[in-house]
């Protein structure tokens, strides 16, 4: 199967004719080729943006609306293939990618709506002949780089706040899932989105990423991956003064009080720490319980840890599926030798499963007397592996979860009400749970602090990082 680009309304090939082998993390083999492209490649599709950009910024919302709207009922439609297509490439379960698909469809139905609200306001002016008002108009062609642990859902939250906002898009997926982008656009071309509106480019990252920073037609980027990239393009765009939104990498603290129910938190605290072999930028990371439950509490999990299937993401029996690639895999196994032979105790997992043979497996593992300061603590892991330490009161969780350069999300589990305030309010992080697993929605605004990014996606925050304000002053009235 060979895919190529999308750029202005036509599938396209790479100027070079380069295309690069997309692989299936679970049997490590080749499941298509892809066009491979650089730097022109993303400056045709920029063009193609900024000439289709008069037309679409000048049509109502509502006309809008409509074509995004119809785009999400066709994914809707066909959720199934495209579920499937998502695991062949990214190893995630089956009921994961569906879910993710469904998400996916919500964004572009709920920024088609959500773009009709783009408010300005009148000002009451302090001179007799003078009126002010202001009015919000969309900024221009926006670049989108996004990571592969969400191949559908990453991609569709930018993409939909943009276009609902009457911004169009240059969208460059990761080279590890390019096949779920390239899908969506299908769906947008097929819903009557003109040519130009939205492109996807795929190929070398840097030459693409500086296309984006270099042209001046590009007045936004917006870019979902990991803190170094991120502080990559901050770099580059402090040259060229292009906005950017960056939701970058976490490092979730878990605090967990001693009047929970242990038996019940426990079973739901393993479904979400490996929940997308734990790729995931607001996965619960570093565990804390408190000091009175910590080991009752760590044998309720382990079970739970151990009972988890690992396999191939289309068996519907799987919980966990591989890792994206090797690097990744080999990554999550060194941070936890290291954690090993600091005298950490590895209660379950802490080697590849032994009954698959290929593809990027790492079995759950859960490691029991962490201290804060080892690597497997402070880093993000971003794969199955769970560290647990403890506490003993509020003021010295919350120094070990704020000490940390991520500010992505964290999470408080207690059912007393003055804890619940103090510990979540005390939290330096863009996004808290308390009492849920979840913290996130399409119409809620999503976003780190610190080293975890700039700006928000979703919710009315995402429509506004793809608006400009304009004051319109008018004198002598
Ligand atoms: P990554 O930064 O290596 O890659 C992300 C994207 O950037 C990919 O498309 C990649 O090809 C591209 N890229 C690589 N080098 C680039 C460069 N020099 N210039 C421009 N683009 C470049 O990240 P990753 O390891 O693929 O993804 C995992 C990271 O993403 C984790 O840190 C995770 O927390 C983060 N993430 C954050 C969110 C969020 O919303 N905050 C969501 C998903 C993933």
């Amino acid at each position: 199967m060979r895919h190529e680009m999308y750029i202005n309304g036509e599938w396209t090939d790479a100027l070079s004719g380069a295309a690069r082998t997309v692989r299936n993390p679970a049997t490590e083999e080749g499941i298509g080729e892809v066009a491979y492209g650089g730097r022109a490649d993303c400056e045709r599709a920029i063009e193609a943006a900024a000439n289709a950009f008069p037309a679409w910024s000048r049509m109502t919302p509502y006309e809008r609306g409509a074509i995004l709207k119809q785009a999400a009922e066709r994914i809707r439609a066909e959720i199934e293939a495209l579920a499937h297509l998502t695991v062949e490439e990214s190893g995630k379960p089956l009921l994961e990618a569906r879910g993710e698909w469904k998400v996916a469809a919500d964004l572009f139905e709920w920024y088609a709506e959500e773009g009709k609200r783009a408010y300005g306001r009148t000002i009451p002016s302090r001179l007799k002949n003078k009126r002010m008002q202001t009015i919000r108009q969309p900024i221009g062609v926006v670049g989108v780089i996004t990571a592969w642990n969400f191949p559908a859902y990453n991609p569709a939250r930018a993409w939909a706040a943009a276009l609902g906002a009457g911004c169009t898009v240059v969208g460059r997926p990761s080279e590890f899932t390019p096949r779920t982008a390239l899908a969506i656009a299908r769906h947008l071309h097929e819903s009557g989105v003109p040519a130009g509106v939205v492109n996807v480019v795929i190929g070398e990252a840097d030459p693409m990423a500086q296309a984006m920073l270099d042209r001046p037609e590009v007045r936004k980027i917006s870019f979902t991956g990991s803190t170094r990239v991120g502080r990559m393009l901050m770099d580059g765009a402090s040259r060229t003064f292009t906005r950017l939104s960056l939701e970058l990498g976490g490092n979730a603290p878990v605090l967990i009080f001693p009047d929970v129910d242990v038996k019940a938190v426990a079973k739901a605290a393993v479904a979400a720490r490996y929940r997308n072999c734990g790729q995931v930028c607001i996965a619960p990371q570093r565990f804390l319980i408190h000091g009175k439950i910590s080991d009752a509490f760590l044998e309720e999990m382990v079970p739970h840890v151990k009972a988890l299937r690992v396999g191939h993401g289309a068996d519907p029996e799987t919980h966990v599926g591989p890792l994206i690639n090797a690097r990744q895999r080999d990554r999550v196994e060194a941070l936890v030798e290291e954690a090993a032979r600091g005298g950490v105790q590895v209660l379950a997992g802490g080697a590849r499963p032994a009954h698959l043979e290929r593809g990027y497996f790492y079995a759950p593992t859960i490691l029991g007397g962490v201290k804060p300061e080892m690597p497997v603590y402070s880093e993000e892991i971003f794969g199955p592996v769970m560290p647990v330490a403890s506490f003993e009161d509020l003021d010295e969780a919350l120094a070990i979860a704020n000490g940390t350069e991520y500010g992505l999300s964290a999470y408080v589990w207690t059912n007393d009400l003055r804890t619940a305030v103090r510990a979540s309010e005390g939290l330096e992080f863009g996004m808290v749970g308390v009492n849920e697993w979840s913290p996130h929605s399409t119409e809620a605004p999503f976003g780190g602090r610190k080293a975890s990014g700039l700006g928000h996606e979703s919710g009315q925050e995402g429509l506004e990082e793809y608006l400009e304000t304009k004051l319109i002053s008018y004198g002598g009235v």
